[in-house]
């Protein structure tokens, strides 16, 4: 699977690396999988190399295009909340930006499938994640308040821009049980939320505010 062979690579920082893992559990991540994958992608790859030294600092960081690449917190607890303890077979990412965070979440689940509307940032993504040999993942290029109805239903489903509202697509493409990750505007501020898919409905749950940049085009 997509663990393959990070090993080695990323020689320049592993010690930067590490002491970025033991930052976020005092931050309170907790689940080991998720800490593991953290500790075993490299980070710097995924930014330019004029801000390769600041890969491992708890900042986001520009990938270009006005875009950013969360701060290491916010991608761990992201894949946490999404992930949990059992291992999801398919995960959709709303905003492959950098590709950092479909690294991470390619290391917890069977295939991801993410989408990007900035082509350029995509194909980027695309080249990072293979020459790191991470192959679990299938991308596209298009509007992903709509989702990705060809692979749906997704076990989890990961929105990495903020949106107005919680796009209706999305939830229509959830399997039952499944779970919803997406940062929400509301008033002057965003929050972090959390929709399970249940046999009674959608349950909402408010967990962090948040900062991410908007969800362009559709509902967003
Ligand atoms: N997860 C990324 C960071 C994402 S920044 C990383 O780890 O680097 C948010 C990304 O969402 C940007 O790349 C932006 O272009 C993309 N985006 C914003 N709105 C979108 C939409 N409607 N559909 C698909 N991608 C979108």
């Amino acid at each position: 699977m997509a663990s393959a062979n990070l090993d080695g690579i990323g020689m320049t920082s592993p010690r930067a690396r590490a002491r970025m893992v033991e930052r976020l559990r005092a931050q309170g991540i907790l689940n080991p999988k998720v800490l593991e994958a953290m500790a075993k992608v490299p980070r710097h790859r995924f930014v330019d190399e004029a801000l390769a030294s600041r890969a491992y600092e708890d900042t986001a960081l520009p990938i270009g295009f006005g875009q950013t690449l969360s701060q290491p917190y916010t991608v761990a607890r992201l894949a946490e909340l999404a992930v949990g303890p059992r291992r999801p077979d398919k995960v959709l990412e709303v905003g492959t930006g950098s590709g950092y965070q479909t690294a991470i979440l390619a290391q917890l689940a069977g295939t991801v499938y993410t989408v990007e509307c900035i082509e350029a940032l995509q194909k980027k993504a695309r080249f990072r994640l293979y020459d790191l040999k991470i192959y679990n993942v299938k991308y596209a290029h298009c509007d992903g308040s709509q989702g990705w109805p060809k692979y749906a239903p997704y076990d989890v489903i990961v929105v990495t821009a903020a949106a107005w509202e919680i796009p209706d697509p999305l939830l229509k493409q959830l399997a039952p049980g499944g779970v919803l990750v997406i940062p929400v505007e509301q008033g002057p501020r965003q929050i972090l939320k959390r929709i399970t898919c249940t046999e009674a409905g959608y349950a909402v749950e408010d967990i962090e505010p948040v900062k991410f940049v908007p969800l362009l085009g559709g509902k967003g």
